[in-house]
């Protein structure tokens, strides 16, 4: 009997950060005039990177891969080869590859993974080329790691999404950190619908704005606290090639993540945590009835936090709030009035509040008046009344106000600060709701 032919099958996952490069790799030693190879537990590099810079290379990519194949619970099997590419006038005529060469010379990078299949056996090999800016070899690297470990990279929007999430990657740090100009991008453009960035028929290297819409739907799921628990599932599955779908993990919470994800990307700034900003679908709300006062604890460096108070549109309530919160490390500690109540005032009056472009509303609110790091206690409702949440304009609150609640609906609290530097707040405010005499028909 012949034995059968042993098959490959080759996959090529492409990064396109052509036009958006990062900066050039830092001056270390002088760039030797050829390439040199190093190695590391997992990784063969071969590079035209100074020494000190291709050892901090390896170091990066080492510790991001440490951390990747926890997150995926799987080690990477054998060494991930890669080419690393300062100038290509420094590599002697057909070392690198013609797979590889095409996206080098456009600025970008490719991982090619090869499969050899035989007797139900299969290993896979993953060959990294990329240009040597910060994030194209992280980026690879993550698509490398999965390629050599599952021999798949996964749906598209899943690959490329979470090889950006490594693109970005920086030890110990969640929060958003992206490219300018796609931070640019995603702030002047209309949100990708959820649906489209899913389900559409998309290619590896199509354009780095649909990278861009991928690296933000990953982003919110990896991180805010009500998706994270089963993204991880999700992506392993789709890396086992087992039966399931986005709809199959998140089909009981589209309504949230629809409106988590326009939030996100309505107030998505450097800085930004999805973590601290993830919204409490679990408490419960009432409407505050008679004299009794429903009492929350409102933490500085979170998003919208839950008051536990369900209010009437046009009636009115007194909110009094004690405590004291800071809006940096070593910032004053401030009540929740914020601070320079009378300039603010002030410039209340000299039209401060004409910023906001109503045209430019998503189903998240606008971005903040006036101030938005001197720690007031704001308010905003949260209306679900019809298929969509929607959320009122963001009003001030303080120490002891009296309000009139803009919309029905559930009132949430935070600190006003930027949404992009709220993770260096401290403290905790308590606030007391209460009906003042019109409130009554306030529904459950
Ligand atoms: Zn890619």
């Amino acid at each position: 009997m012949t034995r059968p032919l042993p098959l490959l099958a080759c996959l090529l996952v492409c990064c396109l950060v052509s036009g958006l490069a990062a900066a050039k790799p830092k001056d270390g030693n002088a760039a030797p005039a050829e390439p040199v190879d190093y190695r590391s537990d997992h990784f063969y590099l071969h590079t035209d990177l100074p020494p000190s810079d291709a050892q901090e290379l390896l170091e990066r990519l080492e510790t991001m891969l440490e951390l990747i194949s926890t997150y995926w619970a799987r080690p990477c099997l054998g060494i991930i080869e890669c080419y690393v590419v300062v100038d290509l006038a420094h590599w002697p005529t057909g070392m690198i590859p013609e797979e590889g060469l095409a996206h080098i010379k456009a600025g970008a990078g490719v991982t090619s993974v090869t499969t050899l299949s035989s007797g139900g056996q299969s290993l896979s090999r993953s060959v990294v080329y990329s240009v040597a800016d910060r994030g194209t070899p992280q980026h690879e690297a993550v698509h490398a790691y999965c390629g050599q470990t599952f021999g798949t990279t996964g749906p598209v929007w899943y690959s490329e999404g979470m090889a950006e999430m490594g693109q970005y990657w920086r030890k110990d740090d969640t929060s958003v950190q992206i490219h300018e100009g796609v931070l640019d991008y995603l702030r002047s453009s209309t949100p990708k619908s959820i649906d489209e960035i899913v389900h559409a028929e998309e290619f590896t290297g199509d354009s780095w704005q649909n990278y861009a819409w991928r690296w933000a739907l990953c982003h919110l799921l990896a991180y805010n606290t009500n998706y994270a628990s089963r993204f991880r599932p999700l992506g392993l599955a789709f890396l086992k090639k087992e039966p399931t779908s986005f709809e199959e993990a998140y089909g009981d919470m589209t309504r949230e993540i629809e409106f988590e994800y326009h939030f996100f990307l309505s107030h998505l700034d450097q800085g930004f945590r999805n973590d601290l900003c993830s919204w409490d679908w679990q408490r419960k709300f009432r409407a505050p009835k008679g004299s009794a006062a429903l009492t929350s604890k409102i933490k500085a460096d979170h998003g919208w936090q839950p008051s536990g108070a369900i209010v009437a549109a046009g009636a009115d309530y007194q909110c009094k709030a004690t405590g004291s919160w800071q809006t940096a490390k070593d910032a004053q500690p401030r009540s929740a009035d914020g601070v320079e109540r009378e300039l603010r005032n002030r410039d209340h009056q000299t039209g401060g509040e004409t910023d906001n472009d109503p045209d430019e509303v998503n189903e998240g609110e606008k971005g903040d008046a006036i101030d938005d790091a001197d720690g007031r206690l704001m308010g905003v409702v949260l209306s679900d009344d019809d298929e969509n949440y929607r959320l009122s304009e963001p009003f001030e609150l303080g120490g002891d106000v009296t309000f009139t609640a803009p919309a029905d609906g559930k009132l949430y609290l935070r600190c006003r600060d930027s949404w992009g530097k709220l993770a260096d707040n401290k403290g905790t405010l308590t606030v007391k709701i209460k009906a003042k005499r019109n409130a009554s028909r306030a529904r459950e």
